[in-house]
């Protein structure tokens, strides 16, 4: 028998139609590319949304069309967010840091229509426009260019916003119509493209907004430093036009001194990036011997958080650090690390072990250890297998692929080794490919790691496995120094030897100006597997 309850569907178009109405004049702020700040309110934000999505209808857009976007976060992309996603039509982020060829091939391949782009990066568009199969126009998303009209090939966004809204109201369609399109970093192997839904989007929406997950409230300042072509911003755009609180949108200028100066202006309370982030940002607060004067809270995914950088921001500055996991083909969020009150009673060292996991699932996230014949693990937090996962914001299929992503049971693999302990903690231990299997065992690369960037010298640090006649793979550290100290392998050894089994000990440092990062932040150790391919211990 079925419940007799309504069965309205699921739209992103209602997050900012509720938004505009219940949180009318909430602020939206940006640091435009051009440097002044501008601001705005969720009231105009969904009314030039409407305006955009008229002016995409007349221009012939329908529902299933994939209109990419190549825009840092800002008001502008917020609303093209929900223009194109509002009317049916599937908002396709391109992630602005990958190389021309990959923006090429993911662009054909998703067989795009219109491309927004922020007008500093016209040059690139106007590179890689003769390669691109199915774009029709692009679009300028800022005022300073010129208005052409919307015959040439490069117009302004302004052009195409449309005035005969009167009668617009969001439509109302099936609730698991695609919405938005985010291609995988491809450190993967190639790119491949999620495709999320109305419905997955606003049930992640939903569960982030929980105490336990984000607990946006309604006196929340909140800025999303991971970029909106990054997974949606971790679903930020989504779930504060749900809880009221302001959107601060940095823009272009991520680095410490600017990052600092719109948090303190604006009165950020909490703030979302990977680690990498979030070491200018420290820098600049050291420098300055003070926080941003607001923050709260700093949401840490993405990458492995170290405990230096939890105490820095927790003992030098009071800001509370919480250390959360999930993927591209989570929508993101999996798991967001909160302390149970049980912890309360314990000593900052006694702590510190449960704070550094990943956190405990999400309500909506079901997680699996397995081992590698598939059989489940016990929930000990010393069992490390493969990580599983299942829920309602879980890829399915990548876009265009026939064969489900999912094992024979229903799980997806995350492609991460972990542990779970009986409080339901998870903790990544590495990328089932980055873990360096040695003499049967073994060696968390991500453990090492974030252990060596807690000595005085070291700025950032990776561990590679390379291979060795006896014990098939041994760790190799490539660190980059803080300054001019570059301890030897002996006096790191020396350093590590109480905090790490001694199984684990590198066998080589090297010392590097920097290491390869990525297009999502992180460090690329396909590239350095590479580089020290032939890498003799
Ligand atoms: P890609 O899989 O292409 O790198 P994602 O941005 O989707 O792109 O990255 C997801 C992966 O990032 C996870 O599977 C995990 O390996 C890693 N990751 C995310 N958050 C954390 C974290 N807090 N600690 C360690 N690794 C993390």
């Amino acid at each position: 028998m079925h419940g007799l309850m309504m069965n309205t569907p699921l739209l992103i178009s209602s997050l900012i139609k509720y938004a505009a109405q219940y949180h009318r004049d909430t602020q939206v702020v940006t640091r435009t590319l051009e440097g002044p700040i501008r601001f705005t309110d969720f009231e105009k934000i969904n009314e030039r949304a409407k305006k955009l999505a008229c002016g995409l209808l007349e221009f012939g857009i329908k529902s299933g069309d994939r209109i990419a976007t190549l825009a840092w976060n800002t008001d502008r992309h917020l609303e093209l967010y929900y223009g194109i996603s509002g009317i049916g039509a599937i908002c396709h982020t391109l992630n602005l840091r990958l190389s021309d060829e990959e923006l090429i091939y993911i662009i054909n391949h998703a067989e795009d229509k219109l491309l927004f782009y922020d007008h500093t990066l016209k040059i690139r568009v106007e590179k890689i426009s003769p390669h691109l199969k199915s774009v029709q126009k692009f679009v300028s998303i800022s005022k300073t260019d010129q208005l052409e009209n919307k015959d040439s090939d490069f117009f302004n966004y302004e052009n195409l916003l449309s005035e005969k809204i009167t009668k617009f109201d969001w439509p109302i369609f099936n609730e698991n119509q695609a919405a938005s399109l985010c291609y995988t970093s491809g450190t993967t192997g190639s790119p491949k493209g999620v495709l999320y839904s109305h419905r997955t989007t606003v049930i992640h929406a939903l569960a982030s907004c929980l105490n336990n997950v984000l607990a946006l409230r309604v006196d929340d300042v909140v800025l999303p430093v991971v970029p909106m072509f990054h997974v949606n911003a971790w679903g930020i755009p989504y779930s504060v036009p749900i809880s009221g609180a302001k959107l601060v949108m940095p823009g272009d200028k991520l680095d410490g001194e600017n990052l600092f100066e719109l948090m303190d202006i604006e009165g950020v309370t909490i703030a979302l990036g990977v680690p990498t982030v979030w070491l200018s940002l420290l820098d600049y607060m050291d420098k300055k011997g003070r926080k941003p004067k607001a923050l709260e809270r700093v949401i840490i995914g993405g990458a492995a958080v170290s405990e230096s950088m939890i105490d820095r921001f927790e003992i030098e500055y009071g800001v509370n650090v919480h250390h959360a996991w999930g993927m591209t083909e989570m929508s993101p969020i999996g798991v967001l690390n909160s302390l149970k009150p049980k912890f309360s009673k314990l000593s900052r060292a006694n702590k510190m072990p449960t704070k550094l996991k990943q956190g405990r699932g999400i309500y909506g996230v079901e997680l699996l250890v397995v081992d590698d014949d598939g059989k489940e693990l016990p929930r000990d937090g010393v069992s490390s297998g493969h990580l599983l996962v299942r829920g309602p914001w879980i890829i399915d299929k990548y876009y265009k692929e026939k064969k489900s992503a999912l094992t024979k049971d229903g799980w997806f693999d995350t492609g991460d080794i972990a542990t779970i302990d009986h409080d339901g903690y998870m903790n990544i231990t590495d990328r089932s490919k980055d873990i360096i299997k040695s003499g049967g065992e073994w060696i968390s690369s991500v453990g090492l790691e974030n252990v060596v960037v807690g000595h005085d010298a070291v700025l950032q640090a990776a561990v590679i496995g390379v291979s060795h006649p006896k014990w098939q793979e041994r760790p190799l550290l490539i660190c980059v120094p803080k300054g001019s100290f570059r301890p030897s392998l002996e006096e790191m050894n020396n350093y590590l030897s109480d905090k790490v089994p001694k199984m684990w000990l590198p066998d080589a440092i090297e010392w590097v100006e920097k290491l390869p990062i990525g297009a999502t932040g992180k460090i690329v150790k396909a590239e350095l597997r590479k580089i020290y391919k032939n890498y003799k211990l």
